[in-house]
C-alpha cells in the first residue's frame, strides 16, 4: 500500500532524480508533496532542511495530548497550551498597518475566549466561518485580564468523524519566517506525516548490530523514526527516544573509534624506543621534585605510544597547578635521547617566555640547545635560530604561533607539545604535524576541564591522558565572594598579605567588543589601585592588551622577581603563569567571567607553600546564574566538578574548544541530560571495535553498510 501510494507520488512529481530504495531518503526536499520549490526554498533556508532525510530528523521537540477538551471557564493564569470547543460569534479586523490584526470571539457554554491573529489576517478572515463551531488549540496568555490565544489552530468540529489525527500530536521548531509562509510547526507535522507515508521498513535499515538491538531492547528504526514523530502513546514514545538517542550516541563513539584505531594502526610515527642520557641524567639530578603518581603514569603512557611506530596524538588534560609541563620536558628529552627535536607551542608570548626560562633553569647544566621563536624575535636573531633550528643544533624550541610559520623548517621534529590547546585550532594543530613526511608525535596539553564524557565525545579521536592530582603540600585555595561595598577590606587584606611578603594579582574582565573600553576601564582600576597602595611603599605592574611585547614583558617580569607586589592585569595573565610567592587573587566584576576562565585565573595563586586566597568581587546587581556560578567557585577547587557544573549551566555548544569539533551537534542526545547513556554507547562501541576493529564480522555488516553510505564526515578508506 505504501508502495503504491510511494509510486503515485514519483508519478506525480516532475523531473525526478533516478532513485533506488535507498536513496528516497536523499530525495531534494521539494520533490515532498505539499512543498514545491517555494516552501522547499524556506524550509533549507530557515531549517537547512534539505532533503527527506533531513525532514525525517526534524524531530518534535513534544507532544500535545489533543485528546481533552477543556472549557474556557477553566482557563486560568497558570494555563499553558489548552484545547477548547466552541462557536465564533464574531471576527472582525481590527487596527491600522501595523498594529492590524484579526480578532474573534469564540464562545462555548461556559465563557467566551478572544483569539487574534497578526499574521495571515486577510486569508484567516476569508477562511473562517462565523457561526461555526470549532476545535481551537493554543498557548493562553492573558491581556488585560482576560484570556486570549494568539495565532491557535483551528479545525472545524465534527463529532462523528475522527479525521485521523493522532492523540498525541507532535509540535515541531519553526521560526517566525516561516510561520508567516504557511509553514507552521503544524504544516511542518503534516509534511512528516506525508513523508512517513511513503517510507517503509526498507528505507530505514538497521545499523546497531542484532545482538546489541536485542540485548537493549531497541526498537527497530523504522518503529523509532514513526514513533518519535506520531506515537501511539507515552511509552513506545519513550522507547522510541531511547533507541535514536542510543543510535546517535553510538554511532558517533564507533566513528570515532574507528578514527583513532586507524590512526593508531596506519599513521606512521617516529620511534623513540631508547630511554638514554639526558631523560636518565635529567631524572636523575635535576628533577626538582619526585613525581606524583599522576605524571609517572602520564609519561609511561606516553612512552608506551611513541614506542610503537605509529604517531602519538595524546591530550593531557590536567587541572591548572598538577604539574603538565614537567611532564612534556621529559617527552622532549626522550625525544632528544632517540635523536629528535622537539617543540613546544603556547598560547601567548608571555606563557611561552615563562616556559622557556623554566626549561632553560632546569636544563642549564644538561648538554641541550634550547631556543625561543615568537612574533617578536627579532628578526637578525630569528634567521639565526631557524638556520640552527633547520641544522639540527637546537633540540627544543619553545614558541608561540610562530613556530608553525612556513619559515620553520626542523631537521627532525620527533614531539610537538601544544600547551592550553584551547587556543590552537585543529588546523593550526594540523600544520604542525605537515612538518615531516612522517607526522610527529603530538601531545596536547590543556587545563581548560572538560568533563570526561564529553571530553572522550569532543576529543574521541585522540588518546586521552588525566593528571587527576596535584603536587603533595598544596593548600586549597580559599574563595569568597564579596560585594563592591566590601572593596576597602578587600584592600585592607591584600595590604595584609603584601606585609607577609607575599604578592597579589587584580585581575579586571575583558570586554570582547571594545579594546578602547577596556583599557578605560583597566585605567580606571588601575588608579583605584594605586590611591589604596601609593608607589612608594607599593609597586604596582600591570599588563594590557595595548601594551607590545616587551612591555609585557617588562612588568611581568618585575612581577616575577617580586620587584612589585602587585600585579594588575586583563586577563592576559589566564593561562599558565607561574608566580609561586602571589598568594591573594581579586577578580574585579568577577560576574562577568565564565566558570572555566574563573577557574583557570584562581589557578594562578595557591601555587607556592603558602594559603592563598580568591577574592571574587562583584557589584550589589548579580544575575541568577552568575550567582551560581560565584557559588560554584566558593565551593570547590576541582577543575572537573566545575566542568561538569558549567557543562550543566551553558549546555556543551559553548565550552570551549569543542564547539569546532562537530562531534556534540547531535539532534536528540544531549550529553547532560543522557550522561548514562553516553557511557553506555561509548562503552559498547569500545567492546565491538575491541573485538572486531575492522568491523569485518557478519553480525557488524548492517553497521558497516551504513557507516559506509554515510559519505562525507570522515575517510572510510581505510575499512576495507
Ligand atoms: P600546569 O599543569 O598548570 O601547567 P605547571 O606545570 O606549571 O602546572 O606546574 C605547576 C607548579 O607545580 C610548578 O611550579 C611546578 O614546578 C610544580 N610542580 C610540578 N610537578 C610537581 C611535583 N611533582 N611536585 C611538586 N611540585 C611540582
Ligand atoms: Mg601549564
Amino acid at each position: 500500500m505504501i508502495e503504491s501510494q510511494l509510486q503515485k507520488h514519483i508519478f506525480a512529481a516532475k523531473a525526478l532524480p533516478i532513485r533506488t530504495e535507498q536513496t528516497i531518503l536523499s530525495n531534494p526536499i521539494e520533490y515532498l508533496k505539499g512543498v514545491g520549490p517555494l516552501k522547499g526554498d524556506l524550509l533549507k533556508k530557515e531549517l537547512g532542511i534539505f532533503t527527506f532525510k533531513d525532514l525525517l530528523e526534524h524531530f518534535p521537540y513534544r507532544h500535545i495530548d489533543k485528546t481533552e477538551i477543556k472549557k474556557i471557564k477553566d482557563i486560568s493564569p497558570a494555563t499553558d497550551y489548552i484545547q477548547v470547543a466552541g462557536r465564533i460569534i464574531s471576527c472582525e479586523v481590527m487596527g491600522e498597518k501595523r498594529g492590524k490584526r484579526l480578532v474573534a470571539t469564540l464562545r462555548d457554554d461556559s465563557g467566551e475566549l478572544e483569539l487574534t491573529w497578526f499574521q495571515g489576517v486577510h486569508w484567516i478572515q476569508k477562511n473562517i466561518q462565523p457561526g461555526q463551531v470549532y476545535i481551537v488549540f493554543g498557548k493562553v496568555s492573558f491581556y488585560m485580564g482576560s484570556p486570549q490565544i494568539t495565532h491557535p489552530e483551528m479545525d472545524l468540529f465534527s463529532p462523528e468523524k475522527s479525521d485521523g489525527r493522532p492523540f498525541l500530536e507532535p509540535v515541531y521548531p519553526a521560526t517566525e519566517k516561516l510561520k508567516a509562509r504557511g509553514l507552521s510547526g503544524r504544516q511542518i507535522g503534516k509534511l512528516v506525516y506525508t513523508l512517513m507515508g511513503l517510507l517503509s521498513a526498507k528505507d530505514l535499515p538497521e545499523n546497531i548490530p542484532d545482538t546489541l538491538v536485542q540485548e537493549l531492547q531497541l526498537l527497530p528504526r523504522f518503529d523509532a523514526y514513526a514513533n518519535i514523530h506520531f506515537p501511539a502513546g507515552n511509552d513506545v514514545y519513550q522507547k522510541a527516544l531511547y533507541r535514536l538517542k542510543f543510535e546517535e550516541l553510538f554511532l558517533a563513539q564507533v566513528r570515532l573509534g574507528l578514527i583513532r584505531s586507524n590512526r593508531h594502526r596506519y599513521a606512521k610515527g617516529m620511534v623513540f624506543d631508547r630511554v638514554g642520557e639526558l631523560f636518565n641524567n635529567f631524572y636523575r639530578d635535576y628533577l626538582p621534585f619526585p613525581l606524583t603518581g599522576a605524571q609517572k603514569r602520564v609519561l609511561k603512557e606516553i612512552r608506551q605510544d611513541t614506542v610503537r611506530g605509529y604517531q602519538m596524538n595524546r591530550l593531557l588534560q590536567g587541572d591548572v597547578g598538577s604539574g603538565k609541563t614537567i611532564v612534556a620536558l621529559l617527552g622532549m628529552l626522550l625525544a632528544a635521547d632517540n635523536g629528535y627535536q622537539s617543540c613546544m607551542m603556547a598560547p601567548t608570548e608571555i606563557l611561552a617566555q615563562q616556559h622557556h626560562a623554566g626549561l632553560k633553569d632546569l636544563l642549564a647544566d644538561m648538554p641541550l640547545e634550547v631556543a625561543l621563536l615568537t612574533g617578536s624575535t627579532k628578526q637578525a636573531e630569528r634567521k639565526k635560530i631557524l638556520a640552527r633550528i633547520a641544522e639540527g643544533d637546537i633540540q627544543i624550541v619553545t614558541g608561540t604561533h610562530a613556530l608553525i610559520e612556513d619559515a620553520v623548517q626542523f631537521r627532525n621534529l620527533g614531539l610537538a607539545v601544544v600547551d592550553e590547546q584551547h587556543r590552537f585550532g585543529v588546523a593550526q594543530r594540523a600544520k604542525l604535524w605537515s612538518k615531516n613526511e612522517i607526522p610527529p608525535h603530538v601531545l596536547v596539553m590543556t587545563a581548560t576541564p572538560i568533563p570526561r564524557t564529553l571530553a572522550m565525545t569532543a576529543y574521541g579521536d585522540l588518546d586521552y591522558s588525566i593528571m587527576d592530582e596535584l603536587p603533595p603540600g598544596r593548600l586549597p585555595v580559599t574563595t569568597v565572594h564579596r560585594y563592591e561595598n566590601a572593596r576597602s577590606q578587600v584592600m585592607d587584606f591584600i595590604k595584609a598579605e603584601i606585609q607577609k611578603g607575599r604578592q597579589a594579582y587584580i585581575i579586571f574582565p575583558l570586554i570582547e567588543e571594545s579594546e578602547k573600553l577596556n583599557y578605560e576601564n583597566l585605567m580606571k582600576g588601575y588608579e583605584n589601585v594605586k590611591a589604596y597602595f601609593p608607589e612608594p611603599p607599593y609597586w604596582i605592574s600591570m599588563v594590557h592588551g595595548k601594551m607590545n611585547a616587551e612591555q609585557k614583558e617588562a612588568n611581568m617580569q618585575r612581577f616575577v622577581s617580586g620587584d612589585t607586589q602587585i600585579m594588575v592585569s586583563t586577563t592576559v595573565i589566564e593561562v599558565g603563569v607561574n608566580v609561586p610567592n602571589a598568594t591573594v587573587m581579586v577578580i574585579e566584576s568577577a560576574e562577568k567571567f565564565g566558570l572555566s576562565q574563573l577557574h583557570q585565573l584562581r589557578g594562578r595563586v595557591g601555587r607556592g607553600a603558602e594559603k592563598s586566597y580568591c577574592i571574587l568581587l562583584t557589584g550589589s546587581k548579580v544575575t541568577t546564574d552568575a550567582r551560581e556560578r560565584l557559588k560554584i567557585m566558593c565551593a570547590t577547587n576541582d577543575g572537573f566538578v566545575i566542568a561538569e557544573k558549567d557543562l550543566e549551566l551553558r549546555g556543551p555548544g559553548d565550552i570551549e574548544g569543542t564547539r569546532q569539533s562537530g562531534m556534540l551537534n547531535f539532534k536528540l542526545a544531549s550529553i547532560v541530560q543522557d550522561k548514562h547513556l553516553v557511557d553506555l554507547a561509548k562503552q559498547l562501541a569500545e567492546k565491538l571495535l575491541s573485538e572486531d576493529p575492522d568491523l569485518s564480522m557478519a553480525v557488524n555488516l548492517k553497521l558497516k553498510t551504513y557507516l559506509q553510505a554515510q559519505k562525507g564526515q570522515t575517510s572510510w578508506s581505510k575499512i576495507s
